[in-house]
């Protein structure tokens, strides 16, 4: 472990070079820079974040109302605001949008616990990983709590995912048939980068199973002819505006934005497809040829629906578009089947044959 703020800016220093990884053509930015974190039964709160960035702590004394409170900024506003309820010493704790383009993560301690702010100091161990020592709180009834991996996985899928660089699958050749070069259609792989977006069962992670089976799409539809265009090809930040400002400019004639869900309170009985679209009849058939196919490929997840959203990505695009969720990663049924190659394989070849069968009639 390293301590004391010299040694760890000249560790930054060091990395701040390579740190950066980004596509040419899109601006990237925005997405929140705190990845994963964890309070330990020993009282140290454990964040990961993206390199090269300065959190800033502070300090709140109880009052009437609330407890001694700590909290952190970071860059980058979080999809999803959320509360977790604490244990032993802790009230709460949550993780909050205060101000455009700030993520807050707030420890609220119960009113019976009381710091001595002079012995909170969060240290840089490593460019991307922060811990801070709550030195002065009884540890009893404390339960570890946390969201995502403290370990930064590797840039490339993780090992679970890695399976995915074998040949095309053979059959593409039974595929719906559309003419070549004719039309031109947007993948958008969810979230990216810090940004993990749903984080399931054992850990599994949605950037993950999202940029697999986009990229397989990709694969697939080239295939068959048609121009694609994928939002990102790796885990970088990616914001959504430069998603939508890249189809719109192509005229494109179809935009699928890939996802997986998760449930409130991670219930493992919640499973099922839906697939989003605007507006528009369009819209609502590309919806509907993706959800058909989908739903054979995954016996037993219930059948949520196409369904209206107002997801940003499809709002804003000037195309028929659609936003895919996959199955939930919190899931018992759907995230065990996520984890798998062959399903995700198996996701890859029904949304390419909703969208082939979209374009036959479209043309
Ligand atoms: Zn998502």
């Amino acid at each position: 472990m390293f301590s004391g703020k010299s040694l760890f800016c000249a560790f930054f220093v060091a990395f701040a070079s390579n740190a950066v990884f980004l596509i040419s053509e899109l601006p990237a930015k925005a997405s929140s820079s705190l990845a994963a974190w964890t309070l330990e039964r020993s009282g140290v709160l454990k964040l990961r974040t993206s390199k090269g960035i300065e959190p800033k702590v502070f300090f709140q004394s109880s009052d009437a109302f609330k407890g001694d409170r700590v909290w952190i900024d970071f860059p980058g506003e979080l999809i999803r605001p959320r509360a977790l309820s604490g244990t032993g010493p802790i009230k709460e704790i949550r993780l909050g949008k205060p101000s455009k383009g700030i993520t807050r993560f707030v420890v609220e301690f119960k009113s019976s616990i009381s710091l001595d702010p002079s012995n909170l100091k969060l240290e840089g161990v490593k460019p991307d990983l922060w811990h801070l020592d709550f030195v002065d709180i009884p540890l009893k009834g404390l339960k570890r709590i946390g969201e995502g991996n403290l370990i930064r996985p590797p840039n490339r899928p993780t090992k679970l995912l890695t399976r995915n660089t074998g040949s095309i699958p053979s059959r593409i050749s039974d595929l719906p048939i559309v003419p070549k070069g004719r039309f031109r259609v947007v993948i958008d792989p969810g979230h990216g980068g810090p940004d993990s977006g749903a984080v399931g069962i054992r850990g599994i992670r949605e950037t993950d199973v999202v940029l697999d089976i986009s990229l397989q799409i990709s694969r697939i539809l080239e295939q068959r002819g048609v121009n694609i265009y994928l939002t990102r090809r790796s885990e970088i930040d990616l914001d959504l505006p430069p998603r939508v400002a890249k189809a719109n400019q192509l005229g494109a004639d179809a935009f699928v934005s890939v996802h997986a869900n998760a449930s409130r309170g991670i219930r493992r009985d919640v499973n099922g497809i839906e697939t989003f679209y605007f507006a528009g009849s369009r819209g609502f058939k590309l919806a509907s040829f993706i959800q058909n196919e989908i739903l054979k490929v995954s016996p037993g997840s219930p059948d949520r629906g196409v369904r209206r959203g107002r997801f940003f990505v499809i709002r804003r695009t000037i195309m028929p578009a659609v936003l895919v969720e996959t199955g939930f990663l919190t899931g018992r049924l759907d995230a065990s089947r996520l984890a798998k190659f062959s399903h995700r394989k198996n996701l890859a070849f029904a949304i390419s044959k909703g969208i082939l069968l979209y374009l036959k009639e479209a043309r």
